[in-house]
């Protein structure tokens, strides 16, 4: 008889994964409500943090396992006022990754185009490993974006971010403060495509693949980011610090504020470290309150 999951995970003591404090996939479900009205108040949060804490960590004691060398950084950008109208009409023809335009055009890009190069994108030895790049998801609108590494080998298969094992705690991590995959959050990725064998990316992918996060970032126009991980973290914020220590603070991206948690894979091996992620998630709720 077929183990399931489930009952393999709640054998080993690994369930409730995450606790859901709604449920959210059933067409009864309502639209999940703005996350000012449904996220705990200030005042109870430390409270409803304790509470959470107590369930999901058997230790606060732990290891920084993502410590390490920072990827490269995102630079500052001057787009040019015009893009010229050969540019803009033939976007294959922006994606040389060599040209010295290459960034400057690609903040001037609109979200049709800008898929497409990212589609298309040959700038770095990715593209020959890819089977298709993964652009993001979610509400182009969104007052929330989350920003992971790179795609891994579901996400490849599938064009999607977070569609695997760590997608599902990520999903469950949204549930967790009333926000659902599509509503009012936009999930996407350092990086556009896999690196082979799940290897950490290289400083020239990042390089190469920054300008279209950014340029993301500029047409979301987000409230708030939440980096997920040592790798996004520090790219985004343009710091080598290890993610303990960029934990628990407000940074701030192009002028957009930024909190940082582990990434839902680091959490899936390390499950006590997931009370301590839920406290970045109340923080991150809080300072979407307090906007
Ligand atoms: N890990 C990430 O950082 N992003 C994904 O899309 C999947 C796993």
């Amino acid at each position: 008889m077929a183990v399931k999951r489930e009952d393999l995970l709640r054998e080993l003591e690994l369930l409730p994964v995450w606790r859901q404090r709604q449920e959210l996939s059933t067409s009864e479900a309502p639209p999940p409500a703005p996350m000012y009205e449904a996220a705990p108040k200030p005042e109870t949060a430390p409270e409803t943090i304790r509470e959470h804490a107590a369930e999901y960590s058997n230790s606060w004691e732990g290891v920084n396992p993502e410590g390490g060398e920072p990827a490269v950084m995102m630079q500052e950008i001057n787009p040019p006022d015009e893009l010229p109208a050969a540019q803009k009409d033939e976007p294959s023809a922006l994606l040389s990754p060599a040209g010295p335009d290459r960034r400057q055009i690609i903040m001037q890009m609109d979200w049709p185009v800008l898929e497409q190069a990212v589609e298309h994108c040959p700038a770095c030895n990715l593209c020959q490993t890819r089977t298709q790049t993964v652009f993001g998801v979610g509400d182009r609108d969104a007052d929330w974006m989350f920003v992971g590494e790179a795609p891994g080998a579901e996400e490849d298969r599938k064009g999607e971010p977070f569609v695997g094992q760590a997608g599902k705690l990520l999903d469950n991590m949204l549930g967790a403060i009333r926000l659902r995959r599509g509503h009012n959050v936009y999930i996407a990725n350092v990086l556009k495509c896999r690196p082979p064998d799940n290897r950490d990316p290289h400083g020239e992918e990042v390089a190469q693949c920054n300008p279209y996060l950014l340029r993301q970032v500029e047409l979301i126009k987000p409230k708030l980011i939440v980096a997920l991980g040592k790798f996004a973290a520090q790219s985004l914020l343009n710091s080598n610090s290890a993610i303990a220590a960029m934990r628990g603070k407000l940074h701030e991206y192009n002028g957009v504020p930024v909190i940082v948690t582990y990434h839902p894979a680091y959490l899936l091996r390390n499950m006590a470290d997931k009370a301590k992620a839920w406290e970045d998630l109340c923080l991150a709720v809080k300072t979407m309150q307090d906007l």
